[in-house]
């Protein structure tokens, strides 16, 4: 494969974010099981079913420019998933630990965020309309996403992290 153009490039790009968002699915299953606080859990639960929604629009995009869907592993989101992981796994107190999920998956969000802005901006360029719509609607719900967990760390889990133990 050459980088010689740019309706390759977005391509490569598409696969990578096709391969993210399905790891992506795994972990959301698994930080909403290890969220201390329920608001937390819940917010996980929601973004895992915009997750999946996600997925089938990025299935669409492939569909729109006639080709089946592919992922190529993203080794940046398994790096944030795997600094995740690490982090729940070890001791300590609930509210401490869920401050660190909570830094995880704003990690994942600023990811994705730049991921899709830049997906979208080729496809703006390429004329790819449908594509172009598709990716405006995810990049608003991970942004969506970004900023309730903003919202769920000041207000709720850091101060109580604050105070633990
Ligand atoms: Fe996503
Ligand atoms: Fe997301």
């Amino acid at each position: 494969m050459s980088l010689d153009s740019l309706e390759k490039l977005f391509v490569e790009e598409l696969k990578d974010t096709y391969n993210a968002e399905k790891q992506l699915t795994k972990a959301l299953k698994k930080m909403a099981k290890g969220a201390a606080d329920p608001t937390l859990s819940k917010a996980f639960e929601t973004h895992l079913a915009e997750t999946e929604r996600q997925i089938e629009r990025l299935e669409q995009v492939f569909e729109s420019i006639d080709m089946a869907p592919r992922g190529k592993t993203c080794e940046g989101m398994k790096g944030i998933i795997a600094e995740g992981n690490e982090m729940m796994g070890e001791d300590g107190e609930d509210e401490v630990k869920d401050a660190a999920l909570i830094a995880s998956a704003q990690r994942v969000e600023h990811y994705e965020i730049a991921a899709y802005g830049t997906l979208r901006h080729y496809a703006e360029r390429l004329g790819y309309t449908k594509a172009e719509k598709l990716r405006a609607e995810t990049l608003e719900e991970e942004k969506a996403t970004d900023e309730k967990l903003n919202k769920i760390a000041k207000q709720l889990v850091n101060p109580k992290a604050q105070h633990a133990a």
